[in-house]
């Protein structure tokens, strides 16, 4: 275990905010934004659902505190969604409360496709309130087409990601090039018609792509930004900023980091040679 709390490292800034943020402070010197993410998920009880809308309202203190740039990422059922909607309701507006009175962003992040419905109402009702909040969509789902209609009629703010959940074929796409195919023509959906999308991807293809459908119909690089992981392509990072596009950076921090890091293995060898690289190191 404890091997995995150091190989861990790779993809989580430090176990604690003050940690995050100094993470956050060394990106931002490098041009780069934050979105910061207090590790966790399916709460077990509104204690906990509590205690992280606590640690939420926290941190954005914390972040305007230190001046640096970064908004923050949750997930609903750490939230407490899966006691039920009223639960995650209760403690978003909470974090939505501050935000709003900070300036800043909260951007929910998408689960499992149990969870798709309940998300996007929740966040299409908190925004009518606060504004402020923005949401996640996962091309890999057959669904989103129709979703992304919805979210950019209604001006919510997207992260378009591929989707790292495991989802059954009648849900979601299950080739790797319908799920590329569905991405590209989603993000030009987005960039035509959405309020300052996200474009959250490492994949070359994806974000040239894009790219090239924002030269095309004029879409200054001002009006939507990348976003990719603690830990992924730093240097890609950086030649995407130097070349004048936005770049967020998405740093998890926390205890409590195993499935979000067994996601990150399962997604990809490369981050498993990485580890098993480092396992075998002195
Ligand atoms: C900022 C951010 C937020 C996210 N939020 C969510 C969320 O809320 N919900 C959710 O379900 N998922 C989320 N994800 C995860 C996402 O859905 C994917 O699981 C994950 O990003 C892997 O997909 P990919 O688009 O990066 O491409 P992949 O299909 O994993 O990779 C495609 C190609 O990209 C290139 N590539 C990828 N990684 C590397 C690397 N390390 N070095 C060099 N080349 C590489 C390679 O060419 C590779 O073949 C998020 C991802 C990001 C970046």
């Amino acid at each position: 275990m404890r091997a995995l709390t150091f190989l861990a490292r790779r993809f989580v800034a430090g176990e604690d905010a003050a940690k995050a943020i100094e993470a956050v402070a060394k990106l931002n010197k490098k041009g780069l934004r934050a979105t910061l993410d207090f590790l966790g998920e399916d709460t077990e009880n509104e204690a906990q659902a509590a205690a992280a809308a606590d640690e939420y309202t926290a941190l954005l203190a914390a972040i305007h505190g230190a001046g640096v740039e970064a908004n923050v990422s949750l997930k609903l059922t750490q939230f407490g969604l899966n006691l039920g909607p009223a639960v995650a309701k209760r403690h978003l507006g909470r974090v939505l409360e501050q935000a709003k009175r900070l300036k800043n962003f909260v951007r929910v992040d998408m689960e499992g496709s149990a969870w798709t419905q309940a998300t996007l109402d929740l966040v299409l009702d908190a925004h009518k309130s606060y504004g402020n909040v923005g949401t996640v969509l996962q091309a890999m789902l057959r669904r989103t087409a129709g979703d992304v209609a919805l979210l950019n009629k209604a001006g919510v703010r997207v992260r378009l990601c591929k989707g790292a959940y495991k989802e059954p074929a009648d849900v979601a796409f299950p080739r790797k090039t319908e799920v590329n195919e569905a991405y590209d023509a989603l993000a030009r959906e987005l960039l035509d018609s959405g309020p300052y999308p996200a474009l959250a991807t490492h994949d070359d293809g994806r974000i040239e792509a894009a790219i090239k459908h924002a030269k095309a119909k004029g879409i200054r690089s001002d009006r939507y930004e990348f976003q990719m992981l603690y830990g992924l392509r730093a240097r890609r990072w950086a030649e995407l900023t130097a070349a004048g596009y936005g770049m967020r950076v998405y740093v998890p921090y926390g205890t409590h980091w195993f499935p979000y890091f067994s996601r990150r293995l399962r997604e990809r060898k490369e981050n498993v040679l990485f580890i098993v690289r480092n396992m075998f190191r002195g």
